[in-house]
């Protein structure tokens, strides 16, 4: 245990101000002993896993944070049982050198693996709920040990059970189930295909898809990476907006999202809200490569960077009727 550790050291937007007891756990079961610990003493518990989604309070946290720090990846046949402080991108190259097929579109997303449930990790046409199977928690509700089948964590676009009922699940280990195979599950992303040079719907091998997909990512300031200011972010900080299709805003991309609805294209929003790449204001701005990734410079606060966001959500209510949804969870005790 460590007092007043800043979060701004344990964040990748690097806000926020300490937290009063940083207790970091190597194993599941010392995870569920420090929520316990926490819960029956009455202290506030914060659960962090690599920091980069979520944005930490300037006046710091009076209380317990939880670092989960458990490794393991655990094979059965085609199913992998991960440990919830396993580093995503490191389970994602273990597939991929493994020929299993499944979660290869998502390399280079910075974070723990416990976290990916939470708000539905996707990217480049894959999300985790494709092969997510199980979920095991210790429910802070319920003080015992859970196991949820994808039908109880509620997954929808950047979205979870999980992320509803914020605090009540505690994430101790996360099941998949993947396909043995070469090449890739069909690319779904029109980008991505363009790069391999395949077409949508067609596979490619596991490898190349991930070169491509971290290739793409670095050329956006995705992949986090400490000496790239464009990556001090949380990542997209909008989701794309889901709306009715009568609705879309002309010249915004936008793609189909179930019966009678579009997604739009929250970068174009921001974009044509006038917050284009590299704008700045003070210590915080948009990424330079991407008008989806608000970042932050030093000294910034958790209070300039949602001031900033808030201006931007308005603009782009006035101009386009549409309300931008912050993706961060900017977590309060
Ligand atoms: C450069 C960059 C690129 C990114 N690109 C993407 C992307 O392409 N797609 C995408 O979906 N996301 C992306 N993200 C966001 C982020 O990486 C993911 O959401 C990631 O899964 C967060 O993992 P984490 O361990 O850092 O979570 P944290 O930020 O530590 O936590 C996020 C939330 O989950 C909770 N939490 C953490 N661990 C647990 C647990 N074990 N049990 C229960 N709750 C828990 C926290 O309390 C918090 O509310 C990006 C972020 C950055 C910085």
């Amino acid at each position: 245990m460590r007092s007043d550790v800043p979060l701004s050291e344990l964040t990748t937007l690097a806000v926020g101000g300490p937290a009063e007891r940083l207790v970091e756990v190597e194993t599941a079961a010392e995870l569920v002993a420090a929520v316990r610990d926490a819960d029956e003493s009455g202290r506030p518990l914060l659960l962090i896993g690599g920091g980069s989604n979520l944005i930490a309070p300037d006046e710091g946290w009076p209380g317990d944070v939880v670092a989960v720090r458990s490794r393991g990846i655990e094979r059965t046949g085609d199913r992998l049982t991960v440990q919830a402080g396993e580093d995503w991108d490191a389970l994602v190259a273990f597939t991929v050198e493994n020929r299993l097929a499944g979660m290869e579109a998502l390399s280079g997303i910075p974070g723990s693996t416990g976290a990916t449930p939470v708000q539905n990790v996707g990217a480049y046409g894959q999300e985790v709920a494709q092969t997510i199977t199980a979920v095991r928690v210790h429910d802070r509700h319920e003080k015992a040990e859970r196991t949820l089948s994808p039908a109880e964590c509620g997954f929808a676009y950047r979205d979870s059970r999980l992320k509803r009922e914020p605090g009540r699940f505690v994430v101790l280990e996360v099941e998949f189930a993947l396909e043995p195979s070469e090449l890739s599950r069909p690319v779904g992303y029109a980008e991505l295909a363009r790069t391999l040079g395949v077409e949508i719907g067609e596979r490619a091998p596991l490898a190349d898809v991930r070169e491509a997909v971290l290739g793409l990512r670095r050329g956006k300031g995705m992949v986090w990476d400490p000496a790239d200011p464009d990556s001090r972010s949380a990542g997209s900080f909008f989701t794309n907006p889901i709306v009715p299709a009568e609705r879309a805003v002309e010249g915004c991309p936008s793609w189909p999202a179930g019966e009678g609805l579009v997604k739009l294209s929250a970068a174009w929003l921001v974009q044509h809200s006038g917050f284009g790449r590299g704008t700045r204001e003070g210590r915080v701005g948009t990424s330079s490569r991407h008008s989806l990734a608000l970042t932050t410079e030093d000294g910034a606060t958790a209070a300039e960077l949602l001031a900033f966001a808030d201006r931007i959500v308005a603009t782009a209510q006035e101009r386009f009727g549409v309300t931008l949804e912050r993706e961060p969870t900017a977590v309060r005790p």
